[in-house]
């Protein structure tokens, strides 16, 4: 069986080779997708696939590495060893035509659950409704052991070149020098529960802004398969038994569910979710502002800053920049999607556009008036204004009173003044 190793780049835990006698490990460097991913997604990516090749090879086996139309290369693999393919369910509707087209066998290989044990044909909205009923009746299933030994590629068949490694200078201001592959996940997962104070203040501590510790930072190893969710649901319940429990540690497992949601959620969606429209030409210098963090208001620019220099942006500010797109500057969120889907070291298909959706008032849950103050929220979440200072060093002189808006002390105003914001600065 041919095993499509596309964002599950990992040997423990991959039920894709639950039940296999003899693998053939493949990894198709897709050209569509690399080139919308950026250079620091592409290295992070590429850092996984050498260390899964490394990881056969000790087992004496192979990564099989290919590059261009995965369609094509994974039919021409299949015909040459006369051999059927199985991949991981990615809930992409792209994805999905092309297993369709390769007749491929689909694996729940990244997901707390499996489709066939989930209780309900249509995914139950909202959120609250899909959890109550997930968390009583379907059990996480326990992580598989990786193999044990690897047999040798099939004679003639060529493992292939792994791409070239672009050069991408690391950002010390970044949250965490992110570095792809299993080994590395793992070791940060090992971390992250060693200091119990971690995963004990979670939920006090999750929205925060700066630094390595305000929330589990899972997501990059998750996005590209070298963690599981189920690793790590069952790490946090074993941590629960033998170190501490509570609303915290439950946090954690609440915000996966949440990933869990959105994979589920997204897939009766058609191909209209991701088409990025064509750009209004009238706020073509709006949309041009708020993709270069140029929009003036220091709390969106400082996130777009930190998201375009490491890769990563947390859930605060992603949902403010998100909001700021949607509602205050009335774009198209596909637009703010996109651009994320790009740069995110995280990109994972259901949970980007799900959220954009979802921030947007338009997909689960839809609402009109979900909108983010972004002023207030940058007064409540970032009240010394270290954050913005952090990624916005021309605020470096700024006094603290006037680091959200400092076009009030005469500096350049933004381009559109975030909604409410005169009430913010005048209480
Ligand atoms: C507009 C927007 C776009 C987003 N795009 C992505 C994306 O492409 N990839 C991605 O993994 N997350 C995305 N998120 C969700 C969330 O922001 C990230 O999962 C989180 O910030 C990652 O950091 P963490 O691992 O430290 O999260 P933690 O707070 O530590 O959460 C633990 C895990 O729970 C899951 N999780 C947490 N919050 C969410 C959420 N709102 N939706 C779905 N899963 C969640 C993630 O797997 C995360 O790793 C997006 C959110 C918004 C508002």
């Amino acid at each position: 069986m041919i095993i499509d190793c596309r964002d599950c780049l990992r040997l423990s835990d991959n039920p894709l080779l639950q039940g296999i006698q003899h693998p053939i490990l493949v990894w198709i460097c897709e050209d569509v997708r690399w080139t919308r991913m950026s250079p620091r997604r592409q290295v992070f990516t590429l850092q996984a696939v050498a260390e899964l090749r490394a990881q056969a090879r000790a087992l004496g086996g192979d990564l099989v590495i290919r590059q261009g139309d995965r369609v094509a290369e994974l039919s021409a693999l299949a015909q040459q060893l006369n051999l059927g393919i199985r991949v991981n369910a990615a809930s992409g509707w792209d994805e999905r035509e092309q297993d369709q087209a390769l007749g491929a066998e689909r694996i729940d290989a990244n997901s707390l659950y499996v489709e066939t044990d989930l209780p309900f044909d249509q995914v139950p909205e909202p959120f609250t409704k899909f959890r109550n009923i997930v968390q009583k009746k379907v059990p996480v299933a326990e992580p598989l052991a990786p193999p044990a030994a690897l047999l040798p590629l099939p004679q003639g068949l060529e493992p292939g070149e792994l791409p070239a490694m672009p050069e991408v200078p690391a950002d010390p201001r970044a949250v965490l020098q992110f570095v792809g592959g299993e080994t590395a996940g793992q070791a940060h997962l090992a971390n992250y529960l060693s200091d119990p104070r971690r995963p004990t203040t979670y939920k006090q501590t999750r929205n925060g802004l700066l630094g390595a510790d305000y929330s589990t930072k899972f997501s990059p190893w998750l996005a590209q398969g070298t963690l599981s969710a189920r690793q790590i649901w069952h790490a946090i319940g074993r941590f629960e038994r033998e170190v501490h429990k509570n609303d915290s540690t439950y946090w954690i497992k609440f915000e996966l569910l949440w990933r869990e949601f959105f994979h589920w959620w997204v897939q009766p969606w058609g191909a209209g979710l991701y088409a990025a429209p064509e750009r209004c030409q009238s706020r073509d210098a709006w949309w041009q502002a708020w993709a270069t963090g140029a929009t003036g208001v220091p709390f969106i620019d400082a996130n777009q800053q930190e998201l375009i220099h490491s890769g990563f942006m947390s859930n605060r500010g992603r949902q403010n920049v998100a909001s700021f797109l949607a509602k205050d500057l009335g774009l198209d969120y596909r637009l703010g999607a996109d651009f994320f889907e790009y740069h995110l070291l995280d990109y994972d298909h259901a949970s980007n556009w799900g959220n954009w959706a979802y921030v947007a008032g338009v997909g689960a849950d839809p609402r009109d008036d979900r909108w983010f103050n972004v002023m207030l929220q940058a007064t409540r979440y970032d009240k010394r204004g270290g954050y913005v200072r952090h990624w916005l060093p021309e605020l470096e002189t700024v006094e603290d009173r006037q680091v959200h808006w400092p076009w009030v002390a005469g500096g350049q105003p933004p381009i559109v003044a975030p909604g409410g914001w005169d009430k913010v600065i005048n209480g």
